[in-house]
This record gives C-alpha cells, structure tokens and sequence, in this order.
C-alpha cells in the first residue's frame, strides 16, 4: 500500500525545497533525513562558511577602521564565541526549516533511506527499520568530502570537520584544493591572521570558471601572503615533530611544505549508497537525469549535489527540486536549469553566469566580450573595496547577452541583474536603458556593458 504520494530522502535545500513544493501542490509527501534537517548548505556549507567569513570581514574593516578616520583601539577577536555566533546562525535557520516543514504537514521521518524498489523504501534508525510505500521516490542525498588516495590523508581535516567546531586558530593552514571551498577558507583564516598556503593541481585557482578570476585571486592572495602553489600535485601527507608536512611535485620539483594542519578541499563525492535494487544510470559516480530530475527508473527521481552534470549548488538543488515536483504534478518546469549563476565570497567578491567567450565558441557561437575595470565606482571606492572587473559576454551578430564575470564588491548579488537580463533575451543596449543609481556598486557593469555594445554595434 501507498503510505505516501512522494518520499524525499535527504533533506538539504535540494530535498527540503522539494518536500515544501509537494506538500503545497497537495502530495501527502515525507522526507527521510539521517543527519540534520537543512543539509550540508545550512549546517556545513554554505550558511557557516558566510558567518565565519562575515566575522572575518567586520574584524578586518576593524583593524583598518583608521583608513576611514574611526579610532578602534584594542580591536581582536574571540574565535569560540566567532564559533558559536556561527552555530546559532545554523541553529536559527534551521529551526525555521523545520517550522516550514510542519506547517507544511511534511512527515520528516529520522533515519537512513534505503531504495528497496519501485515505491518502496525503508528508514533505519535506533528503533529499528519501517517500510514505506509511495506512489514516486525522490533521491536528495547531496554529497559528502572527497577523499582522495593520497597517503597520509588521514591526517588531513576536511571542511565538515573544519567548520564542526574547529575552534583552535590554526598558526599555518595548508589547504589541498584551490576551488571555491579552498578560496574561501583561505580568505576567512587568512583574515584572522593564520600562515594560509593554497595547492591547486591544475593551472589557476578556482578552475571551472574563467581562468582570468583564478589568476586574478591568486595575485590578491599573494599579495595578503597567501602562498600558491598551481600545477601542484600532492604526494604525501606526514607528520613532523611540530605539525604536517605536504610533499608535493610542482614543475617537475619535489618539494615538502610544512603547517599545523591541513585542510583537504577536493571536491565532493555523490552520496549514492542508498540503492538496495538496481541503481538508475550514472556516469561517475552522479546520477543521470533531466532537467526534471528524472533518471531512467520511472518514479524515481534525483536532485541536487548526487545528479551528474550540473554545478553542485545549493540553487541548483532548490530548482531541481521543485522542478521534479512539477514533473510529478505534470506541471510545466519552474526553474531554467540552462542558467545558474555562481557566487565565490572571496575578497572582492566572484560573480559568474552563462557562458564565457572561450565557452561560445566551443559552442559554435561567435561571441565578443566588453570589459572594464571598477576602478571608477564610486561606491567601490568608498568603502575601501579592491580594484576588480567587469567582463559581459554577447552574441556577435545579434548582441544577445550570453553571460558574464565579475570579480568586484558585491559581484555575488551584481550577478543576478545579468542573469535576468539573459535570461529574458537581452542585449548590451536594453540594459543600458536601465538607468543605474548612483552611487551603487551596481553601477560596475556598466563601462563593460559600454564597451560590450561598442563591438556588437
Ligand atoms: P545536501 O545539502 O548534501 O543534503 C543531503 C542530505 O541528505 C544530508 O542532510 C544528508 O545527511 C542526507 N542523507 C544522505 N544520505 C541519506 C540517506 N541514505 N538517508 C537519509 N538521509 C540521507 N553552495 C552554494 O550554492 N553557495 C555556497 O556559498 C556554498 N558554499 C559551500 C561551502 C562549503 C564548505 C560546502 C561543503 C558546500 C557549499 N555549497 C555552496 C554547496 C552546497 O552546500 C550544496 O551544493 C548543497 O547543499 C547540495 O544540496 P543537496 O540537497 O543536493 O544535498
């Protein structure tokens, strides 16, 4: 029998949303969740790597308060209390979930999912094991650290233990990995005065996007004394008598470095052990699905971080989320999955969406890009910000706004204007309709939207 219309397993914002959006659509809808309701975004992502970082930042504006004119004698902080302020932020949001998950009569069912079949799946928990039938299975069960074969990684903490309470203000921090996870704890540890030393195997920081962000972070990160290390492989990981050693070969050179810890930021593995049947199709290691989270098992959909080809982002997984339920409901799809703009909470920040020059004509589309750089913003340049840039990418022939970097203050809410201008199929010059305030930060896209226009004509 059909206890359910729809189980959701895991309850991160991919799953969360999805059960919200069921319920409110009439599904009789349960959610299966192991850990905590709210997921890695709320309780080891996203939520706590921005409350550290906003610490961070308010200590750093602080120390340079003279700049400004304002006296802040003594100024310091307390990295317990910097902690818990963090673990009350988490606390709070997800206390508000879960309010929304029982006004909505969401069923949130405490224990691990298991995929037995076709509509049926069984919650384990300390009581023992229930089955439960349901007329559709929705798989949100995100991702946890990648672990790679390096020897010696044991020793390596990685972000979920480094933001579970690492309340020791590390002396030096080596952090394996320069992606977005890397970027930004190396921002935040640096700030509070911690020897940070980032290792990217590959050619620039922060490689899935334009190469000119990571090479511009890795410039700002050397000048704050953030050692970088690119083209870096990591082949060992010891212990020595006061810490860590990282052995790594960098242009054909051994070399070993040497911290108090080391942080492993690798990536993310697809949590996709919960198939008691046949699996539905994956390419390694993540599910295959549509835009519509379906896989190639009827009934059974995926969403979020565990499903192959999208960028794993809180977002993402919100949108995939309700655009199954709508599969489900056979509604049309909410969310335009072509179009997911990314945020990196560096300083200045990182905003990007749709594609770069480079990526059009791969594509087969002729592109041509108008950049500037934020030096003139007023705004910026009130509130002390970094020189950074703007760079918006068109159609050639037609001016059609294709996508667009931005490495400048605020870039990760300034993305978002450029994400609904191509979204709804604008040009350089629609967008310079617009008047923009003054003075805003917002005010940056506009000398790269300028120059942009120049060159579609
Ligand atoms: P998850 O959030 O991983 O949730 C899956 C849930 O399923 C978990 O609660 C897990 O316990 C549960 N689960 C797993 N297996 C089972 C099972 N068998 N039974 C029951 N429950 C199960 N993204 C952004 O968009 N912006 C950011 O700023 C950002 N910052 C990040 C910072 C860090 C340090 C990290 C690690 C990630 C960050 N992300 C960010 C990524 C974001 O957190 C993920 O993309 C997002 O959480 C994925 O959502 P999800 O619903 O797919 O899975």
């Amino acid at each position: 029998m059909n206890n359910y219309d729809l189980i959701v397993i895991g309850a991160g914002p991919g799953g969360y949303e999805a059960a919200l959006h069921a319920a409110k659509l009439g599904l009789k809808t349960a959610l299966v969740e192991r850990r905590d309701v709210g997921g890695t975004c709320l309780n080891r992502g996203c939520i706590p790597t921005k409350t550290l970082l906003h610490s961070a930042e308010i200590y750093h504006e602080a120390k340079e308060a003279g700049t400004f004119g304002v006296r802040a004698e003594n100024v310091g902080f307390d990295l317990p209390a910097i902690f818990a302020r963090k673990q009350a932020v988490v606390e709070k949001l997800r206390g508000g979930v879960e309010a929304l998950l029982k006004s909505a009569k969401v069923e949130v069912l405490r224990g691990t999912g298991t995929v037995l079949g076709t509509g049926k799946v069984k919650v384990t928990n300390a009581e023992g094991e229930t089955e439960y039938g349901c007329e559709n299975i929705l798989c949100a069960t995100g991702s946890v650290p990648a672990r790679p074969p390096i020897p010696g990684l044991e020793l390596a903490m990685s972000s979920d233990e480094l933001l579970d309470g690492a309340e020791t203000l590390y002396k030096s921090l080596i952090i394996i990995g320069g992606g977005v996870i890397g970027a930004e704890i190396a921002g935040i540890y640096e700030a509070f005065g911690t020897k940070v030393t980032v290792v990217e195997a590959l050619d620039t920081l922060l490689p899935a996007l334009d190469s000119e962000l990571g090479r511009s972070l890795a410039q700002l990160f050397k000048k704050r004394g953030i050692d970088v290390h690119v083209k870096a492989m990591v082949k060992e990981i010891g212990q020595t008598a006061d810490g860590l050693a990282v052995t790594l070969e960098e242009k054909g050179t051994v070399c070993s470095l040497e911290a108090e810890a080391v942080l492993i930021a690798t990536g993310r593995r697809a949590n996709t052990d919960l198939f008691a049947c046949d699996p539905p199709a994956m390419e390694r290691g993540r599910i295959l699905t549509d835009d519509a989270g379906r896989t190639d098992t009827e009934h059974l959909y995926a969403i979020g971080d565990i499903v192959a080809g999208y960028p794993q982002l809180a977002h993402t997984a919100e949108a995939m989320g309700v655009n199954a339920v709508c599969a489900i409901c056979g509604e049309h799809l909410k969310r335009d999955l072509r179009l997911i703009p990314s945020g990196v909470y560096t300083a200045p920040e990182i905003g990007a969406v749709g594609m770069t020059e480079k990526e059009a004509a791969a594509a087969g589309v002729a592109a041509v890009t108008g950049k500037a750089n934020t030096l003139s913003n007023a705004r910026s340049l009130i509130a002390g910000g970094e020189r950074g840039f703007v760079k918006i990418t068109a159609e050639k022939e037609t001016g059609r706004l294709l996508g667009a970097v931005l490495m400048c203050e605020r870039a990760t809410d300034l993305i978002q204007e450029l994400a609904v201008a191509i979204s709804a199929g604008q040009t350089a010059r629609d967008l310079l309709r617009v008047i923009h305030g003054h003075p805003t930060f917002a005010e940056a896209v506009v000398p790269a939207l300028e120059a942009l226009e120049k060159k579609t004509g």
